[in-house]
């Protein structure tokens, strides 16, 4: 496997490749990022892997100095799961001069994660529009369990025109329910066991939806309650939109998202449930 620090060489090496597979990733990779490279190798000549802690898209008091990193085995996981090249570049090698052009995507920015964390998608979307030009992927792979993100990246990829498809993975979860997450390792062992009720109470309100409620306050409440009952657990949010559009609804229909966001001490963890009422009905 190749790994690769600066855009010139990428560039180079990639120059006589066709059909490349971009998984972006933050690194300190686990489960759910080998996942993408799994679903890339399936219609990928070439995987490209970027590993690129982005200041961009963190907060000024948010976890961007002490985001967990651990380069060197990123890049024995990411070999190991097939991948072809690692692009790691320096924060210096991706922003080398005041930059004053940002990718703004309005509408499903609006809530959830693009409300609570203010700013955070113009980042994502800056960055991957840049990883887009430099790697030139005919596929890029994003994971469910950051839907806001994927509906943002769709959104930026249609009305910008740029010439990838985006494919949209499953979210991988350990066997007790948990989604994988980068920032699992800050929770404390109390945390950690608290932590099981984000996947519980969305399972709850795939139960509660199949048995026939179709009030989304009646959903909320009910997750509210199971995540309340918690006491290291804080709620950021608990929203029941429409999915891709990220739009309210008055009841449920159609194709929606559940999503939560919820903060153990430091430590915000996001999960989500995506359906439709034809599964159930
Ligand atoms: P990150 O390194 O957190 O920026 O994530 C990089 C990519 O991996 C994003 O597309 C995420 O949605 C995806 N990802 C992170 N965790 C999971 C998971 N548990 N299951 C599936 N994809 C994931």
């Amino acid at each position: 496997m190749k790994i690769v620090h600066d855009i010139k060489s990428l560039r180079e090496f990639l120059q006589d490749k066709k059909n490349i597979g971009l998984v972006p990733t933050m690194g300190y990779l686990h489960e759910g990022h080998l996942s993408l490279v799994n679903e890339a190798k399936k219609i990928s000549e070439h995987v490209v892997m970027s590993i690129f802690v982005n200041p961009l898209q963190f907060g000024p008091n948010e976890d961007f100095d002490r985001y967990p990193r651990d380069f060197d085995r990123d890049c024995q996981m990411a070999q190991d799961a097939g991948a072809d090249v690692v692009f790691a570049p320096s924060v210096s090698e991706m922003y080398p001069d005041k930059s004053f052009t940002t990718v703004h995507v309005s509408s499903v920015t609006e809530r959830l994660c693009g409300a609570s964390r203010p700013g955070h998608f113009d980042g994502v979307a800056t960055v991957v529009s840049k990883l887009f030009h430099i790697v030139q992927p005919t596929y890029a792979f994003f994971g469910l369990k950051d839907a806001q993100q994927v509906a943002v990246i769709q959104q930026m990829v249609n009305d910008l025109n740029f010439p990838v498809k985006i494919i949209p993975c499953p979210i991988i979860r350990e066997k007790d329910g948990l989604a994988l997450s980068s920032r699992n390792v800050y929770l404390s062992p109390e945390e950690r066991e608290q932590a099981l009720v984000l996947s519980q109470s969305l399972k709850e309100a795939r139960r509660f939806i199949e048995e026939g409620e179709r009030d989304i306050r009646a959903v909320i409440n009910h997750i509210r309650s199971l995540i309340g009952s918690k006491p290291l657990a804080e709620i950021e949010y608990v929203e029941v939109l429409s999915y891709p559009s990220l739009q309210t609804l008055k009841r449920l229909e159609g194709r929606f998202i559940i999503a939560l966001a919820v903060k153990f001490g430091k430590t915000r963890l996001i999960d989500n449930l995506i359906m439709s009422l034809q599964e159930v009905s």
